[in-house]
């Protein structure tokens, strides 16, 4: 093993940040209050933040390409969100009555996202997931959901089954989903139903049988911990049209996808959804999430104000800062600016897989627009089964991580990293440079071991 195995180039000190974290083990379980953390061996603590740059507690700088797992679209304290919130600030943070802030941030996704004709705003992608899959049974009057193996939608209970994989039970080509949390109750799983990302005949064979059962297929178009996944064209198309023969609504999860275009990741990729959810980006950098889609589907939050067939309330759902802050972030995402940044990653992209063609190594690069996925495998995985890493693979990912950091870039593991609008060509040509760098002190011998 090469010293970029076990340690930086720059040998950068993160004294405070190591502090912190001590702080933090003693009012917190494991130190840390979510649990995507890393930990190892302590977080860097980020004092502030200046576009694509964070500053941590012992002053280091850092190109952050995680940008707060994606929700930044600007990076850091961009200009119009910071103006128009301190204004508002002024006025007050939240009131039980609506303010116009949310019917505007509501115009603009509507205007933008062919599949949502009204929306209804809450606090979390989680939350926005929860009440599709809501709306969803009380829509068509079944209670299962199908998802696919190891996509991420948060933290409802029936979202999360099956996102760390599946197990197959002998003699029974049965899918089981795997609770994600110890004590789950076992009915949660009874009305999930697990398929593989890309499997065009796969779907078929999981759908059919269950149809009647099933009110959801919930996907994320480009799933991000499950590879970053590219959909097969085929594969949204049998999808599609499995949904509508059986009369199982499509929820496309795009908390995180949305990122993806001016129109969202479904018109990208052909995805015909009947409910999106969205959050990340759409909040300007203030916790968000929203669901949206069919009028007739969206109805069951309130057709009947007073009895709706699914309430839907939240303290902070709509509060006027997080309107204000997402309609300002995603109005200056113009066409262009979408066109732009997705310029700049397929730029990244190219310069990364070039490099590591340069050096033979087993790195390939996922991702689309302005997100990428940097994966310890000779060839980009086009299923979660192909994307899963082997325990020498997650070593060398996190050699990468760690060498990045100390070169002052911010990448995450096992996740999708993304561009934010204050990066430029500057910015990629440090990323690949610091990739060549790394690949350079590992030896191009040691590939030839470890491929
Ligand atoms: N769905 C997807 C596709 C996500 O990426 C995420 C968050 N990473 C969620 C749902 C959950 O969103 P939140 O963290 O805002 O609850």
């Amino acid at each position: 093993m090469s010293t970029a195995m076990t340690a930086g180039a720059a040998g950068r000190a993160y004294a405070r940040s190591a502090a912190l974290h001590r702080r933090g083990r003693v009012v917190f379980p494991g130190g840390i209050t979510r649990s995507t953390i890393d930990t190892d061996p302590h977080p860097i603590y980020v004092s502030r933040g200046e576009g694509a740059y964070v500053i941590d507690e012992d002053n280091n700088r850092l190109l952050d390409l995680n940008n707060n797992f994606t929700t930044l679209m600007h990076g850091h304290a961009f200009a119009p969100v910071i103006g128009a919130v301190t204004d508002l600030l002024r006025k007050g943070t939240c009131f039980a009555n609506p303010t116009h802030h949310e019917i505007a941030l509501a115009e603009l996704l509507v205007s933008r996202i062919p599949a949502i004709e009204q929306v209804r705003f809450v606090n979390s992608g989680t939350e926005a997931v929860m009440f599709a899959i809501k709306a969803a049974r009380a829509f068509t009057g079944r209670q299962a959901i199908a998802r696919f193996a190891g996509s991420y939608h948060g933290s409802y209970d029936w979202a999360e089954t099956g996102q760390s994989g599946a197990v197959q039970t002998a003699g029974d080509e049965r899918r089981v989903a795997r609770a994600a949390y110890h004590g789950a109750p076992p009915t949660t799983a009874d009305a999930v139903v697990v398929l593989d990302f890309n499997d065009v005949d796969g779907l078929e064979i999981g759908l059919a049988p269950r149809a009647e059962r099933l009110a959801a297929i919930l996907i994320d178009p480009m799933p991000s911990r499950a590879g970053l996944l590219a959909p097969l064209p085929q594969f949204i198309e049998r999808l599609n049209a499995l949904a509508s023969r059986h009369g199982i609504l499509i929820i496309a999860d795009e908390v995180l996808n949305l990122r993806q275009g001016y129109n969202g990741s479904s018109s990208r990729y052909g995805l015909e959804p009947d409910l999106v959810t969205a959050g990340k980006i759409i909040g300007g950098g203030f916790p968000i999430g929203a669901v949206g889609g069919r009028s007739d589907v969206m109805s069951v939050f309130g057709s009947d104000v007073k009895a709706p067939l699914v309430p839907q309330g939240g303290t902070f759902s709509a509060n006027p800062v997080s309107m204000l802050a997402g309609r300002m972030a995603m109005e200056a995402m113009t066409p262009d600016e979408f066109a732009r940044l997705e310029r700049l990653g397929d730029r990244l992209r190219a310069q990364l897989t070039a490099t590591a063609a340069k050096h033979a190594a087993p790195f390939s690069i996922a991702g689309a627009a302005s997100l990428f996925r940097i994966h310890a495998k000779r060839s980009v995985p086009g299923t979660y089964a192909n994307a899963i890493m082997t325990t020498e693979e997650a070593t060398r990912m996190r050699s990468l991580s760690r060498y990045f950091r100390d070169e002052g870039v911010l990448l995450p593991c096992g996740a999708a990293a993304c561009l934010s609008t204050p990066m430029t060509e500057m910015d990629t040509d440090k990323v690949s440079a610091a990739f060549d760098r790394f690949l350079t002190a590992c030896g191009d011998q040691t590939w030839e071991r470890q491929a």
